[in-house]
C-alpha cells in the first residue's frame, strides 16, 4: 500500500492536453464537452442535441484498427448516446477537430519515468477532484476505484489503464495486480450531487469492478451509493461479484436501482480458466436471483460470450432478468490456449459466436427477455 493518499498526475496531464477544449464552452461548431477522464488512456465525450460521441485515446498500436492515429495515441470513436449506426459526416468532423487539437499539443505531454515494479500487488490510495461523470442524456458514470484485482485474462481495459499509469509514472504491473482506491470519492460526490440533476448513474462501466474484494475494506462503493441514494439518483451497478449483496438493502432504498451481473458462461471450469479471480458462476446466479427477489431491476451481461450450455444458461438467468446484453470476445486469437484448455478450440471463432449468440437470443426471446445491443444498462429501467 502507498504511504498516504496521492493525487494522480494523469488527470493533470490530460487537462493540460485538452486545455483549449476545456476552456471553450461550448466547443467549436456547436458541440459541447460532455465529459472527459484519464483513467483508461484519455476519454472525451462531445455532445450536440441528443447525440454524444465518445473518443478514446488509447496506446499507439499500428496493428489495431483505429479511427485516427497520432504519434502518442490510437483514437477510437463511437456514438455513446443516440441512434445506432455509423458516425455522420458532422460527427466525424467534430472528432477530427478534437484529434487535430491533440496532435498539435501532445508533444508537450511528458514522458514520465516509471517507478520500479515491486513484487506483489499495489493498492494506491488516491484523492480525486471529480467522481460523477456526465455522459449525456441525464446519465452519469462513476468509478469508485480504478484498476481491478479480479484481473480477468481478457479484460479490454488493461492496456488503456496502463497508459494512464504511465502518465503517473506508476510502475508497470500486470493487470489484476494494482488498484487505485478513491478514498475521498464519497466526500467529493456529496458536493457534486448538489450541482447535478438526479439521473441514472452507472457504476462501474469498465475500468474496475465496484465489488472486488477490497471493497469490504474501504467501502468506497457503499459510501458513493449512500450519497447517490440520499440525493435521489438512480444507481445501476455492474459486477462479477456476489459481494454486491452487501448493498442490496441500500439499493432497495433508491427510487430506482439496478444490478447487472457479468456472467459469460454457465460452466465454472470455463470461468476458472478465463476469469480465475472472479466469483464462481453459481454464486453469481444465486446473487442474481436474490437481487430479483428483493425487487431490484436486474440485467445480465454476457460479454465476452464463452463456451456454455445455452439452454442451461438461459434457464438459470431468464426468470430473474429484465434484459441481457450479449457481445463477443475482443481479439479472441490471444486466448486460443484457453479455448483449447477448456475443450472448445473453436470458441473464439466468429462462427461459434454467431451460433451461440443466435441461440441465446432465441432462448431469451422465448422467455420474453429483451436482448439489448447498446452499451447502456440504464435501459433496464425501461425494459419489460
Ligand atoms: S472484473 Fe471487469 S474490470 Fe475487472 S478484470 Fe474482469 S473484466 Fe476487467
Amino acid at each position: 500500500m502507498t504511504d498516504g493518499p496521492v493525487k494522480r498526475a494523469a488527470e493533470r496531464h490530460a487537462a493540460e492536453l485538452l486545455a483549449p477544449l476545456l476552456a471553450a464552452r461550448p466547443a467549436p461548431d456547436g458541440w459541447r464537452l460532455v465529459s472527459w477522464d484519464a483513467e483508461q488512456g484519455i476519454t472525451v465525450s462531445l455532445g450536440r442535441g441528443d447525440v454524444v460521441v465518445t473518443a478514446e485515446f488509447e496506446p499507439p498500436d499500428p496493428s489495431q484498427r483505429a479511427f485516427a492515429r497520432t504519434p502518442r495515441f490510437n483514437v477510437n470513436v463511437r456514438r455513446s448516446v443516440g441512434p445506432e449506426g455509423p458516425l455522420t459526416a458532422d460527427e466525424r468532423r467534430a472528432v477530427d477537430q478534437l484529434v487535430s487539437l491533440v496532435r498539435r499539443r501532445e508533444r508537450s505531454l511528458p514522458v514520465v519515468p516509471r517507478a520500479e515494479a515491486r513484487r506483489g500487488s499495489e493498492v494506491r490510495e488516491v484523492l480525486v477532484d471529480r467522481v460523477l461523470m456526465p455522459e449525456g442524456g441525464g446519465r452519469y458514470y462513476l468509478n469508485p476505484y480504478a484498476g481491478c484485482m479480479i484481473g480477468c485474462a481478457f479484460c479490454y481495459v488493461a492496456d488503456r489503464a496502463d497508459l494512464s499509469r504511465a502518465f503517473d509514472g506508476a510502475a508497470a504491473l500486470p493487470w489484476g495486480r494494482w488498484v487505485d482506491v478513491k478514498v475521498n470519492a464519497p466526500a467529493v460526490l456529496r458536493e457534486e450531487v448538489k450541482r447535478h440533476a438526479p439521473g441514472v448513474v452507472r457504476m462501474s462501466p469498465i475500468v474496475t469492478d465496484p465489488y472486488q474484494s477490497i471493497e469490504r475494506r474501504y467501502r468506497v462503493t457503499r459510501g458513493c451509493l449512500e450519497v447517490l441514494v440520499d440525493a435521489g439518483f438512480e444507481p445501476v451497478v455492474l459486477t462479477r461479484e456476489a459481494r454486491v449483496r452487501d448493498d442490496y438493502a441500500l439499493l432497495a432504498r433508491a427510487r430506482r436501482a439496478g444490478v447487472g451481473f457479468s456472467i459469460p458462461t454457465d460452466d465454472d471450469a470455463v470461468r476458472a480458466a478465463f476469469e480465475p479471480g472472479a466469483d464462481p458462476i453459481e454464486a453469481r446466479f444465486e446473487a442474481l436471483a436474490e437481487a430479483h427477489a428483493v425487487g431490484l431491476a436486474t440485467a445480465v451481461v454476457i460479454q465476452p460470450v464463452l463456451p456454455m450450455n445455452v439452454a442451461r444458461f438461459v434457464a438459470r438467468v431468464a426468470p430473474y432478468v429484465r434484459l441481457v446484453r450479449i457481445d463477443r470476445m475482443y481479439r479472441p486469437e490471444r486466448w486460443q490456449g484457453l479455448y483449447d484448455a477448456v475443450g472448445c478450440p473453436d470458441g473464439g471463432t466468429e462462427a461459434f459466436y454467431a451460433r451461440t449468440e443466435a441461440a441465446l437470443r432465441e432462448g431469451f426471446a422465448a422467455h420474453g427477455v429483451r436482448c439489448h445491443d447498446l452499451d447502456d444498462l440504464a435501459a433496464l429501467f425501461e425494459a419489460r
